[in-house]
């Protein structure tokens, strides 16, 4: 019976189960590349569902973070310099006020007036009753370091200190003097002292308005380190006070004769000016990246720096990006593998019945799929389909069994199609067929045949005598004989009645007469009732005898109606038939 083939995708139930598993592979693979699938879709969902939100409210919290604290550091910045910048005018003002106080005493103004009066040309400015009043001035105030009262030409008259030091007053004092009523020096390092020293300068002048000399400080430092100091920002920041080009006077750190000596840039100044009270980011002294902001101090050519060491400043903002970042990996990873997890929950069972159904679809109807863990859609999907596998199974198995007896049908019908019920021989249709078969094949490879064509003899007697089934058992006893004495490859047949005929492939005329011959000496000797029954044989051979399949039992016919003409129980050899017309 033909097997039945499967169009690709289709379910054949009839084909075999073994070999599908190989096919199902090769013609049902997984349609869509990994990316594609469920559990990469699931993984890039809860990602992005998880970051999404994250992301932008840390971003949102990390921004208004950032600009709270720069607000906080500005505020901090601009109060610290706008604070100490005002302290250190009053505190410059206040020395100005007291030396403008002194400056006015008596002992200044006459000793400076009259002179060459009332001191005589050898008096030392370390000595006598000015210098007296200077050491108890210095003495009671101690933001001066040494007072000095000079003449016009800049020299010193009197001097609290033991002994007469240079004065390092600008060129152009004098002319300052009258025009600002006051010196206020730049800073510079006394390498003795090893401080910061700065000098300062009220005119001398008489009642009428007269310049008779000045009247000079070195001021003490410290107090204004303090105040700065007190005014810095926090701990990190430090807030400096400097002149117009940028050199420090005092700071809130201290100063040191190498910072006096370097100022800040050009270019850092002319911007910390350009952009006084809005802080920004800039080098400042000892290199130190800052942010800061600068302040004029009233009534002189001063400013004051406030600035907080940058790092620091943006280490709270700093540190709120590493743990938001820290939040975000954290959330990436617990998400991805909750994510991951869910996904190979949902997409194993998926995947196990992706590829079921693949080998189901190629044929293979043994697959048999566990329960899916946790029941669910997918669960119920999996029972569906194992359920859909069984009735599968079970239909299949009913058509094995429907196609079974079917064949078996198929072959019974073949059988008496072409078999005689009485005898079992090959029936006359039958016969016919094995003959043309057996001419096809001489005409391919030239090998003859034989034929016998057997007559019972007077059969009618026997049956008048004993009855019709008697006579049938007769028959079948004959047919026995013939088909004992012949090869299997040779075909016994009832051509009709009481006539058989026996066809012997690859046999020459001598042997069909030796077989023929054998067959009526068995049944010549085998007794029927008592009785004894003869047959009487024709003998033909293809192709010496005739040239077709008729033709052949034609001749063979003759032959054994001779050999009834001429007394029965005998085989007689056939002979070509002469040609009529
Ligand atoms: P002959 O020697 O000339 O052949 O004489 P015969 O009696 O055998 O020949 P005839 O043709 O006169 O008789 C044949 C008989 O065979 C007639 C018929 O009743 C009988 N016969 C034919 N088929 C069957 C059968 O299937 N069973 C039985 N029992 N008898 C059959
Ligand atoms: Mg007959
Ligand atoms: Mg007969």
């Amino acid at each position: 019976m033909p097997v039945p083939t499967s169009e690709p995708g289709t379910i054949n139930a009839a084909q075999p189960a073994t070999n599908t598993t190989p096919r199902a592979r090769a013609k049902f693979p997984l349609p869509f590349p990994r990316l594609e699938s469920l559990r990469s879709r699931i993984l890039a969902f809860a990602v992005a569902a998880a970051l999404l939100p994250a992301g932008t409210m840390l971003g949102v919290f990390y921004s208004q973070n950032r600009s709270a604290l720069e607000k906080k550091i500005n505020e901090d910045l601009l109060s610290g310099s706008a604070q100490s910048a005002r302290a250190t005018g009053v505190w410059l003002r206040e020395r100005l006020y007291d030396l403008r106080v002194f400056a006015g005493s008596d002992e200044v103004v006459i000793t400076l007036d009259h002179g060459a009066r009332v001191m005589s040309p050898s008096a030392s400015p370390t000595q006598g009753r000015l210098r007296d009043y200077l050491v108890s001035l210095h003495e009671r105030f101690s933001d001066f370091e040494k007072l000095m009262v000079l003449d016009l030409d800049g020299k010193v008259i009197a001097t609290s200190a033991p002994e007469v030091t240079k004065v390092p007053l600008p060129p152009d004092w004098q002319q300052t003097l009258k025009s600002d009523n006051q010196i206020v020096g730049d800073a510079y390092w006394d390498p003795v002292s090893k401080r910061a020293k700065l000098i300062v300068a009220v005119p001398a002048q008489r009642a009428d308005g007269r310049l008779l000399g000045a009247f000079a400080a070195e001021l003490n430092l410290a107090p204004v380190q303090m105040l700065l100091r007190s005014f810095a920002p926090d701990s990190t920041g430090a807030i400096h006070l400097v002149n117009t080009k940028g050199a420090p006077i005092a700071s809130s750190d201290g100063v040191s004769e190498g910072l006096i000596k370097s100022p800040l840039p050009p270019g850092t100044m002319k911007k910390l000016r350009e952009r006084a009270r809005a802080p920004f980011e800039y080098t400042s002294f000892w290199k130190r990246d800052v942010i800061g902001t600068l302040e004029y101090v009233p009534q002189v050519s001063w400013a004051v720096i406030a600035e907080i060491s940058a790092e620091a400043a943006y280490l709270q903002v700093r540190r709120f990006r590493d743990v938001a970042l820290g939040v975000i990996v954290f959330l990436l990873v617990a998400v991805t593998l909750a994510a991951y997890r869910l996904g190979r929950l949902i997409s194993r069972p998926l995947d196990r019945l992706t590829k079921a159904a693949g080998e189901v679809a190629a044929g293979d109807l043994t697959v048999d799929l566990p329960p899916a863990p946790g029941g669910g859609e997918v669960g119920y999907l999996t029972d569906v389909f194992n359920h859909m596998v069984y009735r599968l199974r079970d239909g299949r198995a009913e058509l094995d069994r429907v196609n079974e007896t079917l064949r078996k049908k198929n072959e019974e019908l073949e059988l008496l199609s072409t078999t005689d019920s009485l005898t079992g021989l090959s029936n006359h249709r039958s016969l016919m067929q094995r003959l043309d078969d057996e001419v096809t094949r001489f005409k391919k490879d030239k090998r003859g045949f034989s034929v016998l064509v057997g007559d019972v003899d007077h059969f009618k007697q026997y049956n008048d005598a004993f009855g019709h089934p008697a006579g049938d058992e007769v028959l079948q006893t004959i047919a026995e004989i013939m088909r004992d004495s012949t090869r299997k490859v040779d075909c016994c047949a009832r051509y009709g009645g009481e006539e058989f005929v026996i066809v012997l492939p690859d046999t020459s005329a001598a042997d069909a007469l030796d077989t023929a011959e054998h067959i009526r000496a068995r049944v010549a000797a085998k007794k029927f009732s008592g009785r004894k029954m003869t047959l009487s044989i024709g003998v033909a051979t293809f192709p010496e005898d005739a040239d077709d399949a008729e033709a052949i039992i034609a001749v063979a016919d003759e032959a054994l109606y001779q050999a009834k003409r001429e007394g029965r129980d005998r085989t007689v050899r056939a002979h070509r038939l002469k040609k009529t017309g």
